[in-house]
């Protein structure tokens, strides 16, 4: 364990009187709502209701900025803070916004959360965070081999891990599949914006999920994003060989898996 984590969090005092937990603010920025809690790194569990803040549009680095800095101080928190983004995250740098505001593109991210907000911030992407909670707590504990997380909401964020390490920024709801980009096709979003029943949306799913299989013989899939809650309503279809459940965290993951980043991390600004 960490003493310096726990320490620099100075929030164990209210969450666990005898300390023996570390409680880490994990921040979930997504879309359409910024959502941070307060986590109970060793136990990936969260120790205080979510608190959550429509994402402000245009969402740019200074408006999310803002809301990260009014989440922090909503639990009156100081310590360092894990956050995701969904976007190619390097170095604490967001390479990518396919679903955000361009400027975000090639932006220090990390930085700027940390200047918003005066405390030390761990960014990593939203499907990574919670494809990390899902190994630590979830479906993937103890799962060897290939494993892969595949969250489907506006967009389909992938995290794979190989023995349990990550593999970051994957990015495979970019892939092309059947002629066509799959995120617009077969995200949560299409089923939505295309008015498509569970079944037929779940038929899309089980289609990329083949491709996928046929591409990385994985020995698990491990579905996340809003609509794993409803996994029992598309489950039917699909019909692929390898093993696919939903996620054990469901919306949570993404929290967990901020503040479960920030857990060996040494102090002082990190990407
Ligand atoms: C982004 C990914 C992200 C995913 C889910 C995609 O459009 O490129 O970085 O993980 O959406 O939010």
């Amino acid at each position: 364990m960490d003493n310096d984590v726990d320490r620099d969090t100075g929030t164990d005092a209210a969450t666990d009187p005898g300390g023996t937990h570390r409680a880490i603010l994990g921040i979930d920025i997504g879309g359409s709502g910024i959502k941070g809690a307060l986590v109970d790194v060793d136990a990936g569990e969260l120790v205080t209701e979510r608190h959550r803040i429509p994402t402000p549009k245009p969402a740019t680095p200074e408006a999310v900025g803002a809301v990260v800095a009014e989440i922090v101080d909503h639990f009156d928190y100081q310590g360092p803070i894990g956050c995701t983004f969904p976007a190619v995250v390097q170095h604490g740098h967001t390479l990518t916004a396919a679903n955000v505001d361009d400027s975000w593109i090639g932006a220090p991210a990390a930085e700027i959360l940390s200047d918003a907000t005066g405390l030390d911030v761990t960014l990593l992407n939203d499907a990574d965070a919670a494809g990390v909670a899902e190994m630590a707590f979830g479906e993937g504990r103890g799962v060897h081999g290939t494993v892969m997380m595949l969250t489907f909401g506006t967009g389909i964020g992938s995290a794979l891990f190989i023995d349990g390490v990550l593999v970051p920024n994957t990015e495979l709801g970019h892939i092309e599949y059947d002629g066509r980009e799959a995120e617009p096709w077969a995200a949560d979003r299409a089923r939505k914006e295309d008015d498509l029943s569970w079944k037929k949306w779940g038929k899309r799913v089980n289609a990329y999920l083949g491709y996928l299989e046929m591409l990385f013989h994985p020995e698990l899939f491990i579905l996340g994003g809003g609509s794993s809650k409803k996994f029992h309503k598309f489950r039917k279809k699909i019909k692929i060989d390898t093993k696919v459940v939903p996620a054990a965290l469901k919306n949570e993951a993404g929290i967990v898996g901020a503040a479960w980043a920030v857990r060996d991390r040494p102090t002082g600004r990190s990407g």
